[in-house]
């Protein structure tokens, strides 16, 4: 019951949510609830959750917190919270909320025309327009700056050529937002309809991270959309840079979200596991690395909950969602990797819960900008120098 501070939330750090975003908390658990029974089945089977895609448009949790003309905004605090249950359940759900609420729906938000986003926002939102966000390419990932995908302008249409890799609903889906180069040199964004002739898309096999949601490689060739499939607002690299900043907060809030499952997971089991002649939970050592994990909660909780505050307040500077990715990141690895081996054996069964969230922590690690790049975006920041290249 999210009405009650959660027995992680060892500082309250939650208590005082206020009732409206409490209410999208208890949606999302309600949610989470509903899937419980079958989140490691669909993992295993690498199965794209069609259905629970849709469930969560029609439950208003798949925005990050983006607004827009009908959207069904959630608070900052609201958004962090819905996320972070997500993924407490499953990572690829968390995961889809931040392709799909959070960079589709945003760069429309951010970037789009007043007609496009009439057009798009509401359907994105409501998972009815299944919306991929193409940056990475095969040779440009910590370094997407340097993309090399073109659109060039032809009579009454942009051609776009290219290949792009890692794309999250890429296939089976309706609409890419792809970046690519136009001849002046800028970055730019255009919608691509999936079906547009030229179009192509190749599942990523042998995923052992986030199994449930897909990603793909898109080869784009000769692909042809109208002049106004442009996002106007989108002219430059610093465009995409402010789709990522404000979706980086999200990741934390994910990564929150694991490691509260696995310091659940793992106290539950100490309880339970008699070795020696008595509960695991009786060794001055396990009580210890419970500490650890649930220090390292808290100080996730506190990360999270502060940049919600500052957030709402439009007093977040991008570089502070760095350093939320890259603590919280780092954090959840640790918590996971303590509660797998807490578990012994059993802690590399999917049915307990952990190693699932072990291995798709890897994931959100490298994703949106991997823990040395945001250490390189902080590192330019204390020092006035830059390091990337
Ligand atoms: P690289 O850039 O090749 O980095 C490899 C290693 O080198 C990393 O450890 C990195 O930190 C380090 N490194 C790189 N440069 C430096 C440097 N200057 N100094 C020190 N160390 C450095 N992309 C999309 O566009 N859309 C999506 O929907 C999407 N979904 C994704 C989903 C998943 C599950 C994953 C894993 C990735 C997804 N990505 C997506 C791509 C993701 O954003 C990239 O993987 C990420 O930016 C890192 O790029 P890379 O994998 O090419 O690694």
């Amino acid at each position: 019951d999210v009405s009650q501070p959660l027995d992680t939330d060892f500082y309250r750090v939650f208590a005082d949510v206020p009732a409206e975003d409490r209410e999208a908390w208890r949606r999302a658990r309600g949610f989470v609830d509903e899937i419980w029974p079958t989140i490691n089945e669909a993992w295993e089977d690498a199965e794209y959750p069609f259905s629970r895609v849709r469930r969560m448009g029609e439950l208003g949790l798949l925005n990050d917190g983006v607004e827009g003309p009908g959207l069904r905004t959630l608070s900052p605090l609201a958004a962090g919270l819905v996320t972070m249950e997500v993924s407490r359940g499953d990572g690829s759900l968390g995961t889809i909320i931040a392709i799909q609420g959070g960079l589709a729906l945003r760069t429309i938000a951010l970037h789009a025309s007043q007609e496009q986003k009439e057009r798009w926002l509401v359907p994105v939102e409501r998972a009815e327009v299944i919306t991929a966000f193409a940056l990475t390419e095969p040779g440009h990932g910590s370094d997407s700056v340097a993309l090399e995908t073109t659109a060039v302008r032809d009579g009454d249409s942009w051609v776009i050529n290219g290949t792009k890799k890692w794309i999250g609903h890429g296939l089976n889906g309706d609409l890419t937002i792809v970046w690519a180069r136009v001849p002046e040199g800028e970055v730019r964004a255009f919608f691509v309809p999936q079906d547009t002739p030229g179009y192509s898309a190749e599942l990523i096999t042998g995923k052992v991270a986030l199994r449930s949601v897909h990603q793909t490689r898109i080869t784009f060739d000769d692909v042809r959309v109208p002049l106004d499939n442009v996002l106007p607002g989108a002219n430059s690299f610093k465009d995409t840079s402010r789709v990522l900043y404000a979706t980086r907060l999200g990741v934390a809030w994910s990564a929150l979200g694991h490691a509260i499952a696995c310091y659940e997971a793992a106290l539950n089991y100490a309880q339970q596991r008699i070795q020696f002649g008595r509960p695991l939970a009786q060794s001055q050592m396990v009580q210890e690395r419970l500490t650890q994990m649930l220090s390292d909660v808290t100080s996730m909780q506190l990360h999270c909950m502060h940049l919600a505050t500052l957030d709402t307040r439009g007093e977040l500077d991008p570089v502070m969602a760095s350093m939320a990715k890259y603590t919280c990141t780092r954090k959840a690895r640790a918590v996971a990797s303590i509660a797998r081996d807490m578990m012994g054996a059993n802690g590399i069964l999917l049915e307990n819960h952990v190693i699932r969230h072990l291995v798709d922590m890897e994931a959100v690690h490298t994703y949106e900008g991997t823990e040395s790049i945001q250490a390189l975006l902080i590192g330019r920041r204390v020092t006035g120098e830059s390091a990337f290249a």
